[in-house]
């Protein structure tokens, strides 16, 4: 994709080198030596990308950036700031004055390219999306493009045996994103298809092979299209140029800066959100077969699909899995005493409750009405009821929010628990086990987690 590019330095022959490198990569290349210069021919030329050098005479990059993202015509235009080399202040400096992100000095061509082609494919799809809010407005449709622009509240798979390093990440992305960690690569592979906005993949370690991953994941339709922040050793070569070269979007060197893997998880965050929005109309008919419309959990067709494949898996001497089944207590009298909105909330509530309280590759559901399930791959009876009851328990534990928050109910939910035993078992006898279990949770007086044995 060819794109137009303005490199702002005041070092005559830094302009000249990277005009030289990107012009062979088929860009097209502005130039301007001083901030003045580049805020005017910004708003002038609309370029694609900005390359900012942030040591400058008069007006630094900081101030040039803050100028760039002040301004409604230049605000949109990604800017990528050149810093020296450990210019961890600079990079928070830079973070505050709006920039997209940085190259470190000297620059490293592959890291460069890399970082030019994906703000090239986000503002394109950016711009597309801009122009579609702006038809929208016009024929009275609100869009709701302004929640989208910010790339925070993410769900990020990281995929880090390191734990170490994946505690720190979690640590610096949890305020912004929805982490969770896999640790294994073939418990990752199947969170990856999950509904995710952002993976992290360690690709430097020993245990476990991350290039393979990084490959597995482009060669999986349903995650294919999500953005892979690739962990690597910057002195390790080869393997940085593996990981870009079996798509990884960007890098993320080690050891893994704070700052720069917020400013790089937004980034991705963000495109994967404008990506999502212009793919979102030609999907939905294809999602709402997929997804249960009201809570955003999956639905029972596809939860049936999942677990006739890891039962038949589980059969032939794969991992065990375990399903809960779970029906809300007494739901009806939330309808009937709050109104079937106040019932919706309380589902809605429910299901996020739900999804927090699993690991990444369990698969919570809306079997129906009041019922969940959750599919739990590689999980025992004992896991599964261990994990029953904590969401037994989280459920009870605080009042759920109704009419936007007015009132507060108590809800309590009766659980089944039930696991894979031998060769002959089935999603159906799996499925009616746990159902058992609900059941013999009613009888006993409701707020309870029953496991049923084979
Ligand atoms: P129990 O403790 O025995 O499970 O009692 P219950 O009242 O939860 O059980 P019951 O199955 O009799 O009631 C389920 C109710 O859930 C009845 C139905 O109207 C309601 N319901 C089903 N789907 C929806 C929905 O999408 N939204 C709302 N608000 N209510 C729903
Ligand atoms: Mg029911
Ligand atoms: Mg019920």
């Amino acid at each position: 994709m060819t794109a137009r590019i303005l490199v702002v330095d005041d070092v005559e022959p830094n302009v000249r080198l990277l005009e030289a490198k990107l012009t062979l990569e088929y860009y097209e290349v502005m130039t301007a030596c001083d901030g003045a210069t580049a805020l005017e021919i910004a708003s002038e030329e609309r370029p694609d990308i900005i390359l900012l050098d942030v040591m400058m005479p008069g007006m630094d990059g900081f101030e040039t950036c803050r100028r760039l993202k002040a301004d409604p015509v230049t605000r949109h235009i990604p800017v990528v700031l050149v810093t020296a080399l450990d210019g961890r202040e600079d990079k928070i400096k830079g973070l505050d004055a709006g920039a997209d992100d940085f190259v470190t000095k000297p620059i490293d061509d592959v890291i460069l390219f890399a970082r030019v082609k994906s703000l090239v494919r986000l503002k394109s799809v950016m711009d597309e999306m801009r122009e579609r809010e702006e038809t929208g407005r016009r024929i009275g449709v609100d869009t709701d493009g302004a929640g989208r622009l910010r790339g925070l509240g993410g769900r990020v798979l990281i995929v880090d045996d390191n734990a170490r390093q994946s505690k720190m990440m979690i640590e610096h992305l949890s305020t912004e994103h929805r982490t969770m960690v896999e640790t294994d690569q073939a418990a990752a592979l199947i969170a990856a298809r999950g509904p995710i906005d952002l993976m992290i993949v360690n690709v430097s370690s020993s245990e476990f092979d991350g290039l393979r991953f990084v490959a597995q994941v482009r060669s999986t339709e349903a995650a294919r299209r999500t953005p892979i922040l690739a962990v690597v050793d910057p002195a390790d070569r080869p393997r940085l140029v593996k990981a870009l070269e079996l798509g990884a979007n960007d890098i993320l060197p080690r050891p893994v800066d704070p700052e720069e893997l917020q400013a790089r998880a937004r980034t991705q965050v963000k495109r994967k959100r404008y990506a999502d929005f212009l793919k979102e109309k030609l999907d939905y008919s294809l999602e709402m077969a997929v997804t249960d419309a009201l809570t955003g959990l999956h639905n029972r067709r596809y939860m049936a699909g999942q677990l006739q494949a890891l039962v038949s898996r589980a059969g032939q001497g794969g991992d065990v899995v375990a399903v809960l089944v779970m029906d809300i207590d007494h739901f009806k009298l939330v309808n009937d005493g709050f109104g079937h909105d106040a019932g919706d909330e309380v589902l809605r509530e429910f299901a996020v409750r739900l999804a927090t309280n699993v690991r990444a590759i369990d698969l919570p559901c809306r079997f129906g009405g009041e019922e969940f399930v959750v599919v739990m791959p590689g999980a025992t009876l004992e896991d599964a009821t261990r994990v029953a009851d904590r969401i037994r328990r989280d459920v009870a534990a605080q009042p759920f929010p109704i009419m936007g928050g007015e009132e507060g109910l108590t809800i309590t939910v009766s659980v089944g628990v039930a696991a894979t035993s031998g060769p002959d078992d089935t999603p159906e006898a799996l499925l009616k086990r746990a159902d058992e279990g609900v059941y013999e949770a009613k009888g006993r007086g409701r707020n309870q987690v029953i496991a049923r044995a084979a």
